[in-house]
């Protein structure tokens, strides 16, 4: 990977200072928040297909775990590595205090391409991951869930798999399971969702006709397509989708469920990835051909970077970290960004956005409809006791709402971007919890008092 990324978790972290300056927290509370609480490397030896052994190197992070157990998805993908999973870990920490849910922040990873593996190998991958972490997790500890290239099935086998550790079943060491073994109804879209209503909120502030609003997202996997099917849904222009092999953009709006199921058609009834891309053309099957794409209605071909540089009114990055940078920010023409990604923006991108005085609705409060419902999974795993979908979506469009709006006051309140309110937000509650627990403060005050 790049070098951005080999930086991405001190590059996280420098976000805490501009926001310390407007938060109520302690010194000794940022210092504790700039370290992780501890890290776990594991090599999971994995018996192939064809006979051989390959061993895979994986990570678990537990950042911080004053407000609760920490809780974070496990990523496959090649390029992960420390930097990058200590960051993901700390941006959970502090998307869960944005949202007030009582959870710390961890995450996971392991380096594969699972696309290349057969089913069989990821079922083992996966077992493997959680055999060697076993110690580390758990429904009091550390709570794993899905993210980039892991799902529902993949978190069945890795519950399955705990629970046959532990001699009982523990439906709680892990959310985003499939709804027959203890999944909550509204998780698979909840990532989606909760950037929608944050969008919602929006459009109400800004008076938006959502016919008029022209939107670009960038990765259309679960919380892409889910953002877009939505947003869509409510007639908003959705005029450039894209993956990891490119995208396409029509400028009188895609069909968004067309392309859902164009997408996601080469998958099999219970197969783990899609074989497809939403710039196969729907007529011949190429990326690349003569065909007339606009009368099929999926538009013209075009890149990841020239999606970023679209003239829209919202940009939606929800692929990977380290896509809007000091590079291209300048370039970008959206004067709304949300970040359903995580980390999609770099601090040296949010400086010259802020030039353009573009409002960037900020990962860990756009992106955190995911780890709102999880809560809700491990709460009713905990009860025993399960919630129909409309309570799921009524109570995550209550938290969604109040939290935006809590930190569109922040913002407007201190004159800083959206971004500092959120960690602004998130600094007052962690920082809350880590001095109840005591500082210097309490310490020497207490030693001068005797
Ligand atoms: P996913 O695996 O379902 O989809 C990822 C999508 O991104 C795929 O369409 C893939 O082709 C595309 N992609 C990969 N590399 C790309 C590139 N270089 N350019 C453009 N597209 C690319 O993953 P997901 O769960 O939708 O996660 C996407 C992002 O959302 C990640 O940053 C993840 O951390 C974040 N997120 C996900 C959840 C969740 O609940 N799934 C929750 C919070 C945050």
């Amino acid at each position: 990977m790049t070098t951005g990324q080999d930086n991405i978790f001190s590059d996280a972290i420098r976000r805490l200072d501009g926001a310390a300056t407007f938060a109520e927290i302690d010194g000794e509370a940022l210092e504790k928040l700039s370290h992780p609480k501890s890290i776990l490397q594991v090599s999971i030896p994995v018996r192939m297909d064809d006979g051989s052994l390959r061993v895979f190197q994986g990570y678990r992070v537990r950042y911080d775990d004053t407000r609760g157990p920490t809780k974070g998805g496990i990523r496959f993908h090649p390029h992960v590595n420390l930097s990058e999973v200590k960051a993901l870990a700390f941006w959970m920490t502090c998307k869960c205090a944005v949202v007030g849910i009582p959870f710390g922040g961890g995450k996971g990873g392991v380096i594969v391409d699972p696309k290349k593996l057969s089913r069989m190998e990821l079922e083992r991958l996966s077992r493997g991951f959680i055999e060697q972490v076993a110690d580390f997790i758990g429904p009091e500890t550390d709570i794993p869930a899905p993210d980039v290239y892991t799902n529902a099935m993949i978190m069945g086998w890795m519950m399955d798999e705990y629970s046959k550790i532990c001699r009982q079943r523990t439906p709680a060491v892990i959310t985003g399971k499939p709804i027959p073994l203890g999944g909550s109804l509204g998780r698979d879209d909840a990532t989606g969702r909760g950037a929608y209503y944050c969008i919602k909120e929006l459009e109400k502030l800004k008076d938006w006709q959502p016919a008029n609003v022209h939107v670009a997202v960038q990765g259309f996997g679960n919380a892409g397509q889910h953002v877009a099917r939505l947003l869509h849904a409510d007639g908003y222009r959705i005029v450039a989708i894209s993956d990891s092999r490119g995208g396409i953009f029509r400028a009188e709006g895609l069909d968004v469920p067309r392309a859902i199921q164009l997408k996601n058609q080469g998958r099999a009834v219970g197969a783990v990835y899609s074989g497809r891309s939403v710039c196969e053309c729907p007529v011949c099957g190429d990326d690349d051909c003569n065909c007339s794409r606009d009368e099929a209605g999926t538009g013209d071909v075009i890149t990841n970077a020239q999606l970023l540089e679209l003239d829209v009114d919202v940009l939606i990055p929800a692929a990977l970290e380290n896509q809007i940078t000091a590079d291209n920010a300048g370039r970008t023409k959206a004067p709304v960004v949300v970040e359903v990604a995580n980390g999609p923006t770099t601090s040296g991108a949010d400086e010259i956005l802020a030039k353009l005085d573009t409002l960037v609705v900020p990962d860990i409060l756009a992106n955190a409809g995911g780890v709102t419902v999880s809560y809700f999974e491990w709460a009713q795993n905990r009860a025993g006791y399960y919630w129909t979908q409309d309570e799921v979506q009524d109570r995550l469009k209550q938290i969604m709402a109040r939290e935006f709006n809590a930190i569109y006051e922040l913002m407007t309140n201190h004159g800083i971007n959206m971004r500092t309110a959120a960690y602004v937000q998130a600094l007052n509650r962690i920082g809350e919890a880590i001095e109840s627990q005591g500082t210097s403060r309490y310490f020497l005050n207490g030693a001068d008092s005797t």
